[in-house]
């Protein structure tokens, strides 16, 4: 992989390692471009405090570190600064503005919950409603149309049970839109390489039928996964068997 936009870093309370180690596994694993990518601080309006990301008072020092680290590989990787997203309208004012003042450069969307930050509104829990995967459709979609996304990261989180019909209507909406956007879709490489129920052949089928461009992401949660070539390698044949050509780089979307 030349490139890779989706990298955490143990700010997030659930990924380990240093920034320098993954920065060093980048290298080791042939990767020229290393977007660092860590779950955004969210300013919650009732006061809630995710476990699952930096608060907005430790973002300052997550830019200002890895600026630092990117003078100071300067000769051997470019490093990006950004932040992975979930989208939530009355909350994404905010959020870009933050984006602003800190100056990163840019964003990916990764939709893990639908409306709230809830345990009963996870992606990842298996649910047989429609309306369910609607509603992750129409908000990833909203999100998308803000245009402050580079790419949607693992487009198929969604734990959709109920029946394909409905699932191939509604995902070909998602696919279509994308495209008409020209945002790219993310293979994932940490759900394949734990066997998780994404990237799904269903939903990138649908992707190859429409013609997205898609790009593949480590989501890196550990230094390892950076230069872990044979993961990076059965992602990218994911993709190829069944007719999708991965992005070497992506161009990143102004926030
Ligand atoms: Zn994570
Ligand atoms: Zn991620």
């Amino acid at each position: 992989m030349k490139a890779n936009y989706h990298t955490h870093t143990a700010r997030c309370h659930h990924a380990v390692g240093e920034e320098r180690e993954y920065i060093e596994n980048a290298i080791k694993g042939g990767i020229q471009v290393l977007g660092f990518s860590d779950h955004t601080p969210q300013i919650f309006p009732d006061g809630y405090v995710s476990g699952v990301r930096m608060t907005p008072e430790e973002a300052p020092e997550y830019v200002g570190k890895l600026r630092e680290l990117g003078k100071e590989y300067r000769d051997d990787i470019e490093l990006l600064v950004g932040f992975e997203a979930e989208y939530a309208k009355e909350m994404f004012g905010d959020l870009t503005a933050l984006c602003r003042r800190l100056g990163v450069d840019y964003l990916i969307m990764g939709q893990h919950w639908l409306l709230r930050e809830e345990p009963d509104r996870w992606c990842f829990k298996p649910n047989p409603s429609r309306e369910w995967l609607t509603l992750y459709v129409d908000q990833v979609i909203e999100g998308l149309s803000t245009g402050a996304f580079t790419y949607l990261a693992h487009p198929d989180v969604i734990c959709y049970t109920g029946d394909e019909e409905w699932y191939q209507k509604e995902m070909t909406r998602l696919c279509k839109e994308a495209k008409r956007m020209a945002i790219p879709l993310e293979v994932n490489m940490l759900g394949l390489v734990t066997d998780r129920p994404y990237p799904s052949e269903r939903f990138f089928r649908i992707a190859a039928e429409v013609g997205n461009e898609i790009v593949v992401g480590c989501d890196a949660h550990s230094p390892e996964a950076l230069s872990d070539l044979v993961g990076q390698e059965r992602t990218l044949s994911f993709a190829r068997a069944l007719g999708l050509e991965p992005l070497t780089e992506v161009s990143l979307r102004k926030i």
